[in-house]
C-alpha cells in the first residue's frame, strides 16, 4: 500500500532535511504469514463432541472484511439443530458435567488455557482473516486476553465455597450464550470459562460475520478431551440464537451484542424463570481535565477509540475537553492521526484494520454523514485506503452539540466526537446524558478528582489515566440501556451459580 506522506510525516528543521522536506523512509510492508491458518472449505456445527451438518444440509459463507475473499463456508444452523444442541448440553450436564468435583473441571479448563496458548498465533491469525481486526491486536490482545480468562476461573471452579462465603453455589444448568463479532474469541472465553468453572454446560451462538475462531475453539475443547456436550457451538443466523433464547432446556441467557437485540431478548424471557446478563451498547465519554498530562492523553484518547477500528461496545466515543486546552489537545490529537496506519490487517505495522462487514462500514458511513450534515466539522488525516475491503479513515469531528445524532448514537466506528466543558460539574452532566452507561474515563493529575468524579459517574466501569483495558479479574458491565449483570471476576461467577443456605 501507498502510503501519503501528510503534515505530520514532515522532518522537524532540527533534522537538518529544511522545512517541509518529507522524512525520506516508508514503512516496509510487514505481514503476518497465514500459512499458520490451515482452513477446511466447510465447518459443520458442533453438537455432543462431533462436527455435524447443519439438520437442511444448508451452509453460509464467512468472508475477510479486508479482502472480500471468500474464506469457508458454514453449517447454517436452524432451531433442530438449536434443539440437538440444548439437548446435547442437558445430557452432559446430568451425566457428568454438573456433579464433577470442581478440582476435576478446573483441570480441563486448565488444559484449555494451555492450549489455547500454545495455538495462540493460529487464533490470532485466523481471528484476524475472519474479522478484519489488526494482528497486533488479536496476537497481543484478544487470544493473550482470552486464554487468561481460562486461566483465571480455573483457579475458581474449586473454589466456589470462597467465592461465596456462608452460601452453597450450585451451577445453574444450561448457559445459551450469544456472542457478537468485534471480539469472537474473547467474548467466547468471557462466556464459556465462568459457566464451565461453575458447573454449568453450553451452547453458544457466534455471529454470523465471525464464526471461525469458535469453530477452532471447537477443535481445542476435543484436544482438551471436555467430555461430549460440556461445550455446543451453533453457527447461523440471528433467529437461530432466538431459538435458543426460547428453548426450554436453557436456565441461563448471556447476551452481547446491541441494544435492540438485548431488548428483544429480555422481552423474550419474561416471566421465564431464565437468569439472564446484557452487556450492550455504549456511548462512554472519556473526559480530559486542564490539568492532564496531555501527550499521555492523546494516546488514551486513541486507544479509547480507534482500538479494533472503534468497534468496542466501551469506546470512548464522546471526548469532553476542558475549554482551556482544547486547542492544544486538538492539534496534538490531528498530529498523532497522522500517524495511524490504516491498511492489511494482517500486516504487523497496521493500526486501524478492516471493519468487519459491508453492513457496518454503510452504518458508519451513514453516522458520519448525518454529523457534517447537522454543522459540525470533521477531520480525516489524508491516508490512501486498500482498493478492496470495508476500510474506514479514522475521523474526528469538532464543534459538535449533544443534540447530533454523532454525540448521541452509538457508531462502533473509528469516529471521535469532541465536545468541551468548563466546570467538573457540567462535565459529569454531559458525561450522563446518555442512554447508555457502560465505560468512562478521566485524565487529571489529581487523584481526588479522579475519586470525585468515579462516583458521580452513571458507567459500569470508569478508568482513570488510561482507557480500554482488560483484566479477567475486574468485573466489566453497565447500566441503563447498556445491560445489566457482570462478567468478569468475581461477579462474572455469581452470574453462573444459584446461591442457597448452607
Ligand atoms: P446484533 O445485536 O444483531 O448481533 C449480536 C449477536 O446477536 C450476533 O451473534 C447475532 O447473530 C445475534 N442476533 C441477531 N439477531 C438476533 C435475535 N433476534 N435473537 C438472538 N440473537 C440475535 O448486532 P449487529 O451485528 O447487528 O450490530 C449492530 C450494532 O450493534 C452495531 O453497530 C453496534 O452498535 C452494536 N453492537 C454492540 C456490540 C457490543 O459489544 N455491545 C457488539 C456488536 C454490535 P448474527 O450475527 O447471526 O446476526
Amino acid at each position: 500500500m501507498t502510503v501519503t506522506k501528510t503534515d505530520a510525516d514532515r522532518a522537524p528543521a532540527s533534522w537538518g532535511l529544511g522545512d517541509g522536506q518529507a522524512i525520506p523512509w516508508d514503512y516496509a510492508p510487514a505481514p503476518e504469514n497465514r500459512e499458520i491458518v490451515r482452513l477446511k472449505d466447510r465447518y459443520g456445527l458442533f453438537i455432543g463432541g462431533r462436527e455435524v451438518a447443519a439438520s437442511d444440509d444448508a451452509v453460509f459463507t464467512t468472508v475477510n472484511p479486508a479482502s472480500e475473499e471468500p474464506l469457508a463456508e458454514v453449517a447454517r444452523g436452524t432451531a433442530a439443530d438449536m434443539d440437538r444442541a440444548v439437548r446435547a448440553a442437558r445430557l452432559a450436564f446430568g451425566r457428568r458435567w454438573g456433579g464433577l468435583p470442581g478440582r476435576e473441571r478446573a483441570k480441563y479448563l486448565f488444559r484449555i488455557a494451555r492450549i489455547l496458548q500454545e495455538r495462540s498465533r493460529e487464533f490470532a491469525v485466523l481471528e484476524t482473516m475472519d474479522s478484519g481486526k489488526p494482528i497486533k491486536e488479536s496476537r497481543d490482545v484478544d487470544v493473550p486476553l482470552a486464554a487468561a480468562h481460562f486461566w483465571y476461573y480455573a483457579g475458581w471452579a474449586d473454589k466456589l465455597d470462597y467465592a461465596f462465603p456462608g452460601r452453597v453455589a450450585r451451577p445453574l444448568g444450561v448457559a445459551g450464550q450469544i456472542i457478537p463479532w468485534n471480539f469472537p474469541l474473547l467474548m467466547l472465553a468471557w462466556k464459556i470459562a465462568p459457566a464451565l468453572a461453575a458447573g454449568n454446560t453450553v451452547v453458544l451462538k457466534p455471529a454470523s460475520t465471525t464464526p471461525l475462531t469458535a469453530l477452532l475453539f471447537a477443535d481445542v475443547c476435543r484436544q482438551a478431551d471436555l467430555p461430549s456436550g460440556v461445550v455446543n457451538i451453533v453457527t447461523g443466523p440471528g433467529e437461530v440464537g432466538m431459538s435458543l433464547v426460547r428453548h426450554p432446556g436453557v436456565n441461563k441467557v448471556a447476551f452481547t451484542g446491541s441494544t435492540e437485540i438485548g431488548r428483544r431478548i429480555a422481552a423474550g424471557l419474561a416471566g421465564s424463570n431464565k437468569a439472564l446478563t446484557l452487556e450492550l451498547g455504549g456511548k462512554a465519554a472519556n473526559i480530559v481535565f486542564d490539568d492532564a498530562p496531555l501527550d499521555q492523553a492523546v494516546e488514551g484518547i486513541v486507544n479509547g477509540i480507534y482500538f479494533n477500528q472503534g468497534e468496542v461496545c466501551c469506546a470512548g466515543s464522546r471526548l469532553l475537553v476542558q475549554e482551556s486546552v482544547v486547542q492544544p489537545l486538538i492539534d496534538k490529537l490531528k498530529d498523532r492521526l497522522a500517524t495511524i496506519r490504516v491498511g492489511d490487517p494482517l500486516d504487523k505495522n497496521t493500526d486501524v484494520g478492516a471493519i468487519n462487514s459491508r453492513a457496518q462500514l454503510e452504518k458508519i458511513t451513514e453516522l458520519v454523514a448525518s454529523g457534517v450534515a447537522e454543522g459540525a466539522e470533521i477531520y480525516q488525516p489524508a491516508c490512501d485506503l486498500p482498493d478492496r475491503g470495508y476500510f474506514f479513515r479514522p475521523t474526528l469531528f469538532t464543534n459538535v452539540a449533544q443534540s447530533h445524532r454523532i454525540a448521541r448514537e452509538e457508531i462502533f466506528g473509528p469516529v471521535l466526537s469532541v465536545l468541551t466543558f468548563r466546570t467538573p460539574e457540567e462535565a459529569v452532566e454531559k458525561a450522563n446524558n446518555t442512554p447508555y452507561g457502560l465505560s468512562a474515563g478521566v485524565w487529571t493529575e489529581k487523584g481526588s478528582r479522579i475519586l470525585a468524579m468515579v462516583r458521580r459517574m452513571k458507567a459500569g466501569v470508569v478508568w482513570a489515566n488510561t482507557f480500554n483495558r482488560f483484566d479477567p479479574t475486574s468485573p466489566f458491565g453497565g447500566y441503563k440501556e447498556s445491560g445489566y449483570g457482570r462478567e468478569g471476576g468475581r461477579h462474572g461467577l455469581h452470574a453462573y451459580v444459584r446461591l442457597d443456605d448452607r
